[in-house]
């Protein structure tokens, strides 16, 4: 399907729908070569919202229940978000936040995170943070006693210590074999990116036939693996496709106050010091108390080059419904490659976006998500129970370089 029906079939089909809110926009027109006309005509009724309601990336769905229970008794939103994404911190097993965290190409968990405080129209953000684990708290405490709103490297860990932090190793066994065995394979981030004219391009599939043929390689990951299978395969994995993963999380209470956080370890063997849109606000989080929030999770390096965040709140502020504002954003992403799916290919973004009045949406570049085999989703919490939801997808195809 083009990309322009797979725009006109969403935008005209998700009236009515949970996830359509507030009266959907269509674009007019949309040039061949992915340019932007900029013409909207409204398409949907407006949707009723639930109030309290969270939402976050899928992989928050079971860590939701906690910032609910803070909710419902009264708590604050910011709370709330904080309250959920830290479960997913202090989770060893998740290896894209916190805690467990892939490393970086060094073998050093570096961590970010932002916090946005719709009541009281304030925010803070920490930005490769070493050592620190609960860094949306600690994103918190920089909103809160400080009077700056962003702190990065060894001055946030230093911060963070003088708050009363505990420092400790983030580098669990599991991500510290699974780094082993990405350094006796190779490093990409040293080469032009996607969007470099010198940009050289090699499936998924033809490097992994390279690393079957190379049996010294597959000597070595054995060894570093200790022969285990899912090991072995975990790390193939993720030497292939270095994961991105994050949590993002919004929360309204049923007043109609909302915050968000946004946490994670980033990209998986980035260069020590790379920072992705997690702690950018206006990026990975952006919260207006007076209309709603967005965030995001996947390639934070595209995302920031379209400020997605505050885009969508913008979208929203205009009457967009957070569906539509997400595949708006995503449109936008798309756009900066002139809708080149070889090179959109390489990498996942998810939009996730939240209203004053409950309505949420999500809206995933590719149908399925991370797992190739299934349909992207997010989490939502509407008091009865966190669950997943499909999110909607900007191209049809299922994506990622396969
Ligand atoms: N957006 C995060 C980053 O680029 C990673 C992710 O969401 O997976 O650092």
């Amino acid at each position: 399907m083009s990309l322009w029906s797979r725009r006109r079939f969403f935008l005209t089909s998700l009236a009515g729908t949970a996830a359509a809110g507030t009266p959907s926009l269509l674009r007019a027109s949309t040039p061949e070569d992915g340019s932007d006309a900029d013409v909207f005509v409204p398409q949907s009724a407006p949707a009723k919202g639930k109030r309290p309601v969270m939402i976050s990336s899928a992989n928050g769905v079971h860590a939701l229940q906690k910032g609910m229970d803070i909710l419902k008794s009264g708590g604050d939103t910011l709370d709330a978000a904080v309250a959920a994404v830290t479960v997913v911190e202090d989770d060893p097993n998740d290896d894209s936040v916190g805690y467990g965290g892939l490393p970086n190409e060094e073998g050093e968990v570096e961590l970010d995170a932002s916090v946005m405080h719709g009541p009281t129209r304030r925010a803070g953000s920490v930005a490769s943070v070493r050592r620190i684990k609960n860094v949306a708290r600690l994103a918190k405490t920089v909103m809160e006693r400080t009077n700056h709103t962003m702190i990065v490297g060894d001055g946030a860990r230093r911060f963070a210590v003088a708050e009363g932090f505990e420092e400790m190793n983030l580098l669990t066994e599991h991500s510290r074999k699974i780094w082993l065995a990405w350094k006796a394979s190779s490093s990409f981030n040293w080469r032009p990116g996607i969007d470099s004219p010198e940009w050289v391009s090699r499936s998924a599939a033809a490097r992994k036939e390279d690393y079957a043929q190379h049996e010294v390689f597959q000597e070595r990951l054995a060894m570093i693996c200790d022969h285990d299978p899912a090991l072995m395969a975990r790390a193939m994995e993720v030497i292939l496709d270095p994961p991105t993963g994050t949590i993002n999380c919004l929360a309204v209470n049923d007043k109609g106050e909302i915050s968000g956080t946004t946490t994670t370890s980033g990209l998986s063997w980035k260069i020590s010091g790379r920072v992705g849109d997690s702690p950018i606000i206006g990026a990975g989080l952006y919260v207006d108390g007076d209309v709603g929030g967005a965030g995001s999770t996947g390639k934070g390096e595209e995302n920031i080059k379209i400020s997605g965040g505050h885009t969508i709140v913008e979208m929203m502020r205009k009457g967009m419904s957070p569906n539509d504002a997400c595949l708006e954003a995503l449109h936008r992403v798309a756009r900066n490659y002139n809708n080149d799916k070889k090179k959109l290919g390489t990498f996942h973004v998810y939009f996730y976006a939240l209203n004053k009045d409950g309505v949420h949406g999500s809206a995933s570049l590719w149908r399925n998500g991370y797992d190739p085999n299934k349909r992207a989703k997010y989490a939502v919490h509407d008091g009865t129970e966190g669950k997943l939801v499909e999110c909607a997808a900007y191209f049809d195809e299922i994506g990622g370089d396969q």
